[in-house]
């Protein structure tokens, strides 16, 4: 399920080959997910399952099931989702997992983040991280399942 180098699909059109490819897919997800997911849409803070989730664990792409998250990288940003200073495609040695782009929608300029896997919209990244880099992904729990270690 990795993206293919050179990849430059938009993640709309990665969305739509997805949902061609994996029929029943709308069935499979549940509400929620599915308008986080296909629709960009957002969950309201201290909802998601795992915005206080402690478990040690793989997080997947609730589409796809590509791995996108550890919860080594996840850390209590008080803001209701679940929050990481980085996505495993931060290890230089595999392709990278989550895309990331300019969104000025709702009169906001924002980070979009979405699976460079199957185009799913998982939230957005903020400069207020407190890792090395910076760098905060407060994702929708609805777009990830965790696989507990
Ligand atoms: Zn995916």
């Amino acid at each position: 399920m990795n993206p293919e180098p050179g990849d430059d699909r938009t993640p709309e059109e990665k969305r739509q080959a997805h949902v061609v490819a994996n029929p029943g897919l709308a069935e499979r997800l549940d509400p929620t997910a599915w308008r986080c997911t296909q629709e960009a849409g957002t969950e309201a803070p201290f909802s998601g399952t795992y915005w206080n989730e402690e478990r040690a664990g793989t997080y997947r792409c609730a589409v796809c099931n590509v791995a996108l998250f550890d919860s080594d990288a996840k850390f209590n940003s008080g803001c209701g989702w679940p929050s990481f200073t980085e996505s495993v495609a931060s290890n230089p040695t595999i392709d990278r997992v989550v895309d990331a782009r300019v969104d000025s929608s709702h009169g906001m300029v924002r980070t979009e983040t979405t699976c460079s896997s199957c185009g799913a919209h998982l939230g957005h990244l903020f400069p207020d991280g407190p890792g090395p880099t910076g760098d905060r992904f407060c994702i929708n729990s609805a777009c990830i399942t965790l696989e507990e270690r």
